[in-house]
């Protein structure tokens, strides 16, 4: 992938689009297969925003139920069946358990029937069967959890994803497909001619040199940064966006063998204790928020909550704060409407400025593709539509989707023990992490087994994942490496033999010394810079 924001300063563009999340990419993505030129401009790292700061499910979303949102529930579980196929090594089922106790607000009954309703609504697009479960299983398949009250429980199914690898997958997919992209460019202000929008000024957060492209039409997928960009382009234009604050906890310990879907206490919400990378996710909150969407974090008041509620239901797993591996924050961008915050719709919807620009507002990532598809059709009549055109078939229907490392190629164990020279855990996090494109990595350990060399052991990375994070995903700090690219910055201090090795590659790239590297323009004091600021060690 080639950052080459020259190329993009020249040309002029059939799209641009504006933000480097799910659906800007999955946007970028989809025109680009469709036929049309595209741009994309991301003024962070791909996913730096709120598409790397989600409980990382793709889920119908059993309590939308309780709000009636059949329609979304249905749309997400076609979705959600759809990502288990388009890319099987970052979509995986996940099982649900949900125990129920005395005086719960959602007694049992309501959740067994919740979760019948929930496989009903998904008809062929179903993931597993759901259960009703004994109080006597649900402790069998948790122990941990709190004996006392406990009435019985459910089991149901949904999936779980790497929710910054999928974006980066849409925008390697979108690259794959002729797009052009950039992260580290800003858009500071829009182009007019006679009152519509024909283009953006935008700086390159690396270089700080400015730039300009153009495009026949551009689409904002700002995410919590949409009101932002909208007042760019109008400044008296009312909100279009709600931003509600997540937070989530990586706790050192696996409390669960399942995921669990726990109503709390305090406010009836619900959060989730889910197993992921061999710890546990908690989360989430849900506050509204009104500062700088640059600014948000992690308060102590959303830890204590979400520890105390666990605690509530894990009484005997001791839990410590210092256990605590990482916590982060991020925004919702939500439809704006009042109400409160958990309340509020997760439906998407486009608004057109006067000017022309299309700002996409609300959705979750689990229906990314939808909102992209619907986004081009409204954005490209038929007649505009090259693909169209040729085949007569509908170039951003579900059918074909599928991002460019979904399959996978290791088919048994004895396919993996005769990779010579990389132990078996490594080739198989590679197939997970990467799907298809691990060959790649394999070809480069081949070619220079140097690479092939470990630079960490749990979860196990290798040299020639950091050279690839930056010679083929547009990786520029060392944060993108060890928080987007990999998971590591999630696990408590990075060893300190990653960060070492991923200065030196990004040294290395910055000379020109990796081979094909494209241009890495980034500046040292950009090479270990912290990002968003939206992660927390501990
Ligand atoms: P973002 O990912 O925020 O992308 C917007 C991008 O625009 C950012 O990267 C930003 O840097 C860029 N940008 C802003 N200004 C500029 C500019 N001037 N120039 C260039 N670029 C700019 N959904 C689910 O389906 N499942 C879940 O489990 C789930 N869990 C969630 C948990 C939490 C705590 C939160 C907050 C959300 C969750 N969601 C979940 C919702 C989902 O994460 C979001 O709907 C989705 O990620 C939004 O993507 P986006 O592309 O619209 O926004």
């Amino acid at each position: 992938m080639i950052r080459d924001l020259e190329r993009m300063n020249k040309g002029s563009y059939d799209l641009l689009v504006i933000g480097g999340g799910i659906n800007g990419a999955s946007i970028a993505h989809l025109a680009a297969r469709a036929g049309f030129s595209v741009a994309l401009l991301e003024k962070g790292d791909f996913a730096s925003g709120t598409s790397s700061k989600s409980t990382k499910l793709i889920h119908g979303g059993l309590r939308y139920l309780e709000n009636l949102e059949i329609d979304l529930v249905y749309e997400s579980l076609k979705e959600r069946k759809l990502q288990l196929k388009a890319a099987p090594h970052l979509v995986r089922p996940l099982a649900f358990v949900i125990p129920v106790y005395e005086g719960d607000k959602r007694p049992l009954w309501m959740m067994r029937f919740g979760v019948f309703l929930y496989d009903l609504i998904a008809g062929p697009y179903k993931v597993g069967p759901h259960q009703s479960l004994s109080k006597e299983k649900v402790l069998e398949l948790e122990p941990g959890l709190e004996k006392e009250g406990l009435k019985g429980g459910v089991l149901y199914h949904d999936a779980q994803m790497d929710d910054a690898r999928l974006c980066l997958e849409n925008v390697l997919s979108a690259d794959a497909a002729g797009a052009h992209v950039a992260n580290y460019a800003k858009v500071t202000d829009y182009l007019r001619e006679n009152g519509r929008v024909t283009g953006v000024r935008a700086v390159d957060l690396l270089s700080r040199k400015t730039f300009g492209v153009c495009a026949k039409r551009i689409i904002v997928a700002g995410g919590p940064w949409s009101n932002e960009l909208l007042r760019l382009d109008d400044p008296k234009a009312p909100e279009k966006v709600r931003t509600t604050k997540g937070i989530h906890i990586v706790y050192r310990d696996k409390l669960s063998n399942h995921a669990l879907f726990i109503p709390s206490k305090s406010d009836k919400r619900i959060f989730f204790v889910i197993p992921w990378l061999g710890h546990s996710l908690i989360g989430t909150t849900d506050t509204d928020y009104r500062g700088s969407a640059d600014d948000v974090k992690v308060e102590p008041a959303d830890v204590a909550y979400l520890m105390n509620e666990t605690r509530r239901v894990f009484p005997r797993s001791d839990l410590s704060e210092g256990k605590i591996l990482s916590t982060f924050a991020g925004l919702r961008p939500l439809v704006k409407q009042g109400g409160s915050a958990s309340k509020v719709s997760r439906k998407h919807l486009f608004y057109r400025s006067p000017s022309g620009v299309i700002f996409v507002v609300g959705g979750k990532y689990t229906t990314y593709r939808k909102v992209a598809e619907d986004c081009l059709k409204r954005v490209f009549k038929k007649r505009d539509c090259p693909s169209w055109q040729k085949t007569g078939t509908d170039p951003f229907s579900a059918e074909a989707f599928q991002v460019c490392g979904s399959g996978s190629f290791v088919e048994s164990d004895k396919d993996v023990s005769c990779r010579p020279g990389l132990d078996t855990d490594v080739v198989r996090e590679l197939e997970g992490r990467y799907g298809s494109r691990s060959r790649e990595i394999l070809k480069m350990c081949e070619e220079s087994p140097a690479l092939g060399q470990k630079v960490s052991n749990d979860p196990p990375v290798i040299k020639a994942q950091l050279v690839y994070a930056v010679r083929n995903e547009m990786a520029r700090t060392v944060e993108d490496i060890t928080e987007r690219r990999l998971p590591l910055s999630y696990l408590g201090p990075v060893p300190e033999s990653v960060l070492s090795a991923a200065g030196e590659v990004l040294e290395m790239a910055a000379r020109g010394n990796l081979p094909a590297c494209g241009q890495i323009g980034a500046g040292s004091d950009n090479r270990r810079k912290k990002g968003t600021g939206r992660r927390d060690e501990r």
